[in-house]
């Protein structure tokens, strides 16, 4: 399908591999987090790890090229068609961006609280380290569920087709900024923490203690976690063990079946608990 927005998701494209690209090679000129050596079963480099973040994030860009953005198209052609043609574009688009990252906020607390949700997200969070590549590594699935509740948002709220594109983009810049290893000096990454999600705040969501998982779920703007109390307290430490508490990461292959199979017990909310009472 034809896009009437082609040449700007070819831009949209340039501009992320152009930043991807530069932060691929910044952090491991300059890392933040120097790791103790390889995990594992894991090889010099990582290989497997870059092979298996490059196949997600390869089928993610067909996907998003052929079926989602053509999907998300349609879904802005007939949105509800409230608003004003004055309520679009300019400063409105600014406004779209605030409003799409507050519904990402929920949608991806919604993503660790629903266990249906978790089975597609986890494979994320089993990333044993971090780096630009961990923010193009997401299940086909995910993908999918989260542009299917991207289109709802669309269609009730009347968002433009071109705002969609420019925060998918910002969403992607910002990704690989919160998930590289780069080192920032402190007193800026600190004062960024105010305003936007820095590696260090986003780095807590990927540490492998289930209540920090479970925290920290903003993209854009660290306003939502300050407000709805999901901002954890832990500090990031060169050393944080990376990945989901009580499992480990696997290959491409299992990780794409992961979602569909009997699923590894979360011992953290296992313990959490209260014992149950009287029963035989
Ligand atoms: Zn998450």
């Amino acid at each position: 399908m034809e896009l009437p927005a082609d040449d700007l998701a070819y831009l949209k494209a340039g501009v992320v591999l152009a930043w991807l690209v530069l932060f691929f090679v910044w952090e491991r000129m300059s890392p933040a987090a120097q790791p103790p050596g390889p995990l594992p079963d894991e090889v010099p480099g990582g290989a497997h790890r870059l092979l298996r973040n490059a196949g997600l994030w390869l089928g993610n860009t067909l996907l998003s090229r052929f079926i989602i953005l053509p999907l998300t198209f349609l879904a802005a052609s007939y949105s509800l068609g409230w608003r004003p043609d004055e309520w679009k574009g300019g400063w409105f688009l600014i406004v779209d961006i605030l409003i799409l990252d507050f519904m990402i906020y929920w949608w991806h607390r919604a993503n660790h609280e629903f266990q249906p949700l978790w089975r597609f997200h986890q494979v994320h969070h089993l990333d044993r380290r971090l780096d630009s590549t961990s923010a193009v590594r997401f299940h086909f699935g995910e993908v999918l569920l989260s542009a299917s509740f991207r289109v709802v948002v669309v269609i009730l709220l009347d968002i433009p087709f071109a705002a969609i594109l420019l925060h998918e983009t910002v969403v992607l810049v910002a990704a690989i900024f919160q998930h590289s290893n780069v080192r920032l000096p402190k007193r800026l990454e600190r004062a960024l923490g105010w305003l936007i999600i820095t590696p260090g705040i986003h780095w807590i969501h990927h540490h492998a203690v289930r209540h920090d998982t479970d925290s920290n779920y903003g993209t854009l703007l660290s306003l939502w976690d300050r407000l709805f109390g999901s901002m954890s307290p832990t500090q990031r430490r060169p050393d944080m063990p990376i990945g989901v508490e009580y499992d480990k990461d696997r290959s491409l292959g299992e990780l794409l079946l992961l979602p569909f199979g009997p699923q590894k017990q979360d011992m953290s909310k296992v313990e959490n608990q209260p014992a149950r009472q009287g029963s035989s």
